[in-house]
């Protein structure tokens, strides 16, 4: 019996699309005050139009049956999108939580990969989506909580594990906000499989402890004002919960993880009006955000060679994307004419990742002789010896 450790794929399920959502956020009280044009109408739960035609009755008439097409590059784009969902203005943390994320979390505790990221341009709403605020907390929050009620409901049958880690890459550089005094991290590449070297992965007993690492590496994260927004990350944050589960009767081992990313704002360098140390920022963050749309393209066609290797970003995200991962993609876009580009490229991206197919499989360790696997041996060769 062969008694290394190998991490097997196992029941490999038929092809399935990342999920990819819209959320158009409220105009800002400033924007608001200057009786501001809307770039983007939602239609219906799950289409929406970018740079809406006055005469909507006669472009719907031509325009759904042609959907996704710029019907009239003249005067006005006029684009219609469909997604996964499309949340407008009102829509809640709680309700975008709800139809993007909840369903992942049987998926987690059932060996898959899942990962949810936030994209957009800067001041778009990624954010607010990912974390929220006292009044209204974000998909991460939501998702712990409901992850630790599952571990609850099924403690009688397995013995879980829960640990977190929380990285930031930001100008290529890759950094444990757990423990920011830890030196830059290095990447490892074993049999295609990329891993964060030195990236602690702390113990998680009680929500309480999920939620106060969740504070403590927001805290850490490196925060810069830009033109766009005072509040604005330009670094990329990765939460992650990684979950070892072991069948109690069978000794089965099960390992997940699940992924929260909140990307560095989308737009291009010049847009935000950086330069200096700001300009090499924004560079790399392109980089990073280039190598992720290129991913996003070649995995979308179905090619064999998918350039992961091209960023940081994109070599942490290669488990996250397409391969062995659910994938939520929450696509955040502002109203407002300003954003006219960001929005415009912000929902082409999203609506390339659509495209992308993957085939799923669990994480399940096989050829691990357990206690109960060798008691069980013992049994049947001791029924074996009896009978001769
Ligand atoms: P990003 O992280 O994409 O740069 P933020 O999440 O920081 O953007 O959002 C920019 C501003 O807009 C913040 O003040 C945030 O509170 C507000 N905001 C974003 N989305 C919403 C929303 N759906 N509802 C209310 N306020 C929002
Ligand atoms: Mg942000």
């Amino acid at each position: 019996m062969n008694n290394k450790r190998t991490l097997k794929n196992q029941a490999q399920s038929p092809a399935s699309s990342v999920k990819v959502f819209v959320r158009v956020r409220p105009f800002s009280e400033k924007e608001s005050s200057s009786n501001p044009k809307l770039v983007v109408k939602i239609y219906d739960e799950k289409c929406l139009i970018f740079d809406p035609k006055v005469d909507e009755e006669s472009f719907f008439f031509h325009g759904v049956a042609q959907r996704g097409r710029d019907i009239n590059k003249k005067e006005k784009k006029n684009m219609v999108f469909e997604f996964d969902r499309v949340f407008d203005e009102n829509s809640t943390n709680d309700e975008v939580y709800e139809a993007t994320t909840k369903s992942l979390i049987a998926s987690v505790f059932e060996g898959y990969n899942c990962s949810v990221f936030a994209y957009g341009a800067t001041g778009a709403g990624k954010t607010f989506t990912m974390l929220g605020n006292q009044s209204q907390p974000g998909i991460t929050y939501l998702t712990i909580v409901q992850l630790l009620s599952h571990l609850d409901a099924i403690k009688d049958t397995f013995n879980v594990t829960v640990g977190a880690s929380y990285l930031e890459v930001y100008n290529e550089n890759v950094r444990d906000l757990l423990h920011p005094n830890s030196p830059v991290l290095q990447l490892r590449e074993d049999n295609g499989r990329v891993t964060v070297a030195g990236l602690r992965i702390d113990p998680i007993n009680n929500p309480q402890t999920l939620f106060t690492l969740l504070e403590r590496g927001n805290e850490n994260r490196s925060q810069h004002p830009t033109d766009s927004n005072a509040e604005s990350s330009r670094s990329h944050a990765v939460f992650q919960v990684h979950v070892r589960m072991v069948t109690k009767s069978t000794g089965q081992v099960k390992l997940s993880k699940l992924s929260m990313i909140d990307l560095a704002g989308s737009e291009r360098g010049v847009a935000t009006g950086c330069s200096g140390l700001r300009f090499k920022e924004g560079s790399n963050i392109n980089k990073s955000l280039l190598a992720l749309g290129n991913c996003i393209n070649a995995l979308a066609d179905g090619l064999k060679h998918v350039p992961y290797r091209d960023s940081k970003l994109t070599r942490i995200l290669k488990d996250s994307l397409g391969g062995n991962c659910q994938t939520v993609m929450v696509a955040n876009v502002s109203p407002h004419a300003a954003s006219y580009e960001d929005t415009y490229n912000t929902l082409k991206y999203a609506n390339r990742a659509k495209s992308i197919k993957s085939k799923l499989s669990k994480n399940v360790l096989t050829d691990v002789m357990t206690i109960p696997q060798y008691k069980r041996l013992v049994e049947e060769l001791r029924t074996k010896i009896a009978k001769f």
